[in-house]
């Protein structure tokens, strides 16, 4: 692969979780147009099949994987699978998430919060345990973790979305540092405010709950889910051979300011 031409994934295994909705599936179906196998990782099984049946619908190839990412033993079995039919790990995604309802950090319940950090943070380490593995058996690999700019910026009303994704940048960057001369490069993902069914559950999907949030983009608008895989596909490949241990802002300049 050249650092200079289109991506080109053919004959490489990409690893997606949250693959059935969102920034999970516009990734999956970008790394399966860009020619990799994909193992399609999500825990709702309806979204995940939508997904598959588009890549094979464009004659690619994708393995269904349902899975809870909070559990290692699904997780760990979601990855030896994909190593027994595409035999071998490339570039893995870790991106299934969960919004916090809006709630100042006193009225939060102790399960809200262990939901939160089970499903957006301790679901990354268990990923990268086991995508490690394999990767250190074959000397490459490259990961990036889906954290948000919740993960640079602290946000009212966000205490445990926001201490997950924090989490997210940290644990990324210390895999950086541990497996940086094992070939194996960790980098996360900060989206700004993406169009996704997360974002509708959480605006309410009114006119006056979308126009609120654009409010805060300076581009003016909310960021597609294909410019996010565009970035974990840059991330994954050669061209990003240099970058490991970094937090990739991608988010119309939102933060840009602070
Ligand atoms: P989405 O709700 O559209 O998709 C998330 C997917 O994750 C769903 O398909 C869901 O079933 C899956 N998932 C949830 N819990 C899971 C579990 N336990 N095991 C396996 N799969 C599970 O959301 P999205 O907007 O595409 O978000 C994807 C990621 O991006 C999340 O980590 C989110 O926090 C992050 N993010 C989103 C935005 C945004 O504006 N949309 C901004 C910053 C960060």
């Amino acid at each position: 692969m050249s650092t200079t031409a289109a991506i080109d994934y053919t004959g490489k295994v990409a690893f997606v979780t949250g693959a059935g909705s969102g920034i999970g599936r516009a990734t999956a179906i970008a790394f399966a147009k860009a020619g990799a196998s994909v193992a399609a990782v999500d825990i709702g099984e309806k979204g995940l099949a939508e997904t598959v049946a588009q890549i094979e619908g464009m004659g690619g190839k994708a393995l269904t994987l349902v899975c809870d990412v909070t559990k290692g033993a699904d997780v760990k079995a979601a990855l030896d699978r994909t190593v027994e039919t595409f035999g071998r790990l490339d570039a893995a995604f870790n991106n299934a998430g969960i919004e916090q309802p809006a709630q100042p950090l006193a009225d939060l319940s102790e399960d809200v919060w262990d939901r939160i950090i089970a499903v957006n943070l301790k679901s990354v380490f268990l990923c990268m345990k086991y995508q490690i593995e394999i990767m250190l058996r074959q000397g490459s690999g490259a990961i990036v973790n889906t954290s948000s700019g919740a993960g640079v910026l602290a946000i009212r009303g966000q205490s445990s979305y926001c201490a997950s994704k924090f989490g997210v940048v940290a644990t990324s960057k210390v895999a950086a540092l541990e497996y940086a001369d094992k070939g194996i490069r960790v980098n996360a993902i900060c989206p700004g405010i993406i169009d996704t069914p997360m974002i509708a559950r959480y605006t309410g999907d009114t006119d006056e709950g979308r126009a609120r949030i654009i409010s805060q983009e300076p581009v003016g608008r909310m960021g597609r889910p294909e410019e996010i895989a565009g970035t974990v596909l840059w991330l994954c490949s050669e061209a990003g051979g240099f970058v490991t241990g970094h937090a990739m802002v991608v988010d119309g300049g939102q933060t840009a300011g602070i």
